[in-house]
């Protein structure tokens, strides 16, 4: 991301068209727009821009996604009630019967579960290991209509072959969907790897306060929508570039109905504003954490991508900027109690989440991974030992001093 990022957002809300000279965008609560003729009424319904009725945006969610665009350098955003919700809008609005969707095997629980979803209704899925891009070219079958994965995978810290990927899906004319959440515009943007779409849950780090949900969906402006087959007659008339987001728009947004409300929008906005400040401050921290329990001698294992022994770790140098993420998952030696070592901790906060100013802890196979049972979780990985840890912006000699206390007490 450019350096001058900060710059561009703090100062992007008062040189909006129409605006006061406030430094942030108003919070329109109104859910119905009125109009001063019924021309003008019609005319909006028609296809000019402007607003009609608030689930399908105001003018507060318009200007947090012309920040997204500018964050991801894209052409343009449409934003949802949480990550969820936007990842719902994406596969259910450009998907059909018969099509076939190829996915990260590393990827979000959630995500997972709406795959299952999506498979049930007759959209053919195949997971691959996309750490590996030959998988995904393997994979690519006749019907294949889109490729999916994270930027950084949770709680295993994978990372995909995003650049080979971008150049696969663009030699088949596929569209590829990048759900860059864990690691933010600000460490990889998602055309850098010709993702055509990019995903991101605004709950996390992009607001990064824990205090609203978000998620979003930018067109980075790299896919050609004129061929893509699942645009419905009706935005045909819409310029090419603009069908994709226009269709998730119209019926992720107006008949899905998972709107940001103008609340959350405002302070997700808010938050936006510090994201480099934040993303350096937690990637720093994640990093010095990293090195410390590397070679602790009560640490089994430290899954990081700015350790040398990741085995993405060159990939991540290549891609993220010099920084390595907030997230990562250290294995306790097995005679430590976990649950032991996670009450003697008095910073961190013991919850899930992820992307939080504060540092954030979970025991995974007990939390996010139990419902999938112990077999399972030995078949991917997850031993019982496992934390997730999301770190935070504190100071990291007090988050270094809190973990190694309660590592030393714990037996
Ligand atoms: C949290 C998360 C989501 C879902 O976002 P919500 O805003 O919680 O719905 C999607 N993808 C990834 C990678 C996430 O970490």
């Amino acid at each position: 991301m450019s350096t001058g990022s900060t710059t561009t957002i703090v100062h992007h809300d008062r040189k909006l068209e129409g605006s006061s000279g406030s430094v942030h965008a108003p919070l329109y609560t109104s859910a119905e727009y009125a109009f001063k003729s019924s021309r003008e009424l019609t005319a909006v319904f028609q296809g000019k821009s402007g607003y009609t009725y608030s689930r399908q945006g105001s003018p507060t969610t318009t200007a947090l996604e012309s920040k997204i665009t500018k964050l991801e350098s894209g052409t343009n955003t449409v934003s949802f009630a949480t990550g969820m919700a936007a990842l719902t809008a994406v596969f259910f609005t450009l998907l059909q019967k018969g099509d076939h969707l190829i996915s990260s095997q590393h990827i979000f629980g959630n995500t997972n579960s709406l795959l299952s979803t999506l498979s049930g209704l007759g959209i053919q899925i195949t997971f691959v290991d996309a750490t590996n891009a030959n998988n995904v070219k393997a994979a690519i079958k006749e019907n294949t209509r889109m490729v999916f994965t994270e930027s950084l995978a949770n709680p295993g810290t994978q990372i995909a072959d995003m650049l080979a990927i971008g150049d696969i899906c663009e030699e088949h004319n596929l569209l590829f969907v990048l759900d860059n959440t864990l690691v933010t515009p600000w460490l990889l943007q998602g055309r850098k790897v010709k993702a055509g779409l990019t995903v991101n849950s605004l709950s996390k780090h992009m607001g990064g306060h824990g205090n609203a949900l978000g998620g979003s969906v930018t067109d980075t402006g790299l896919f050609d929508w004129s061929s893509y087959p699942n645009i419905a007659e009706s935005y045909l008339s819409v310029e090419a570039q603009s069908r994709g987001l226009t269709q998730i728009k119209k019926k992720g947004l107006r008949d899905m109905g998972g709107t940001l409300t103008a609340d959350a929008a405002h302070r997700i906005a808010t938050g936006l504003e510090t994201l480099p400040l934040r993303m350096a401050a937690a990637c720093d921290n994640a990093m010095k954490i990293a090195n410390e329990l590397a070679n602790h001698p009560k640490v089994n294992a430290v899954h990081y991508p700015g350790l040398p022994s990741h085995p993405q770790h060159e990939r991540a140098k290549k891609l993220f900027s010099g920084y390595f993420g907030t997230l990562l998952s250290v294995e306790l030696i097995e005679s430590i109690n976990i649950f032991d070592f996670l009450d003697n901790l008095k910073v961190f906060a013991l919850a899930t989440h992820l992307g939080d100013n504060r540092s954030l802890v979970l025991p995974v196979a007990h939390t996010i991974y139990y419902e999938m049972g112990a077999q399972r979780r030995a078949e991917v990985g997850i031993p019982d030992n496992l934390l997730r840890i999301s770190v935070g912006i504190e100071n990291s000699k007090d988050l270094l001093k809190d973990f190694t206390q309660a590592i030393d007490q714990s037996q």
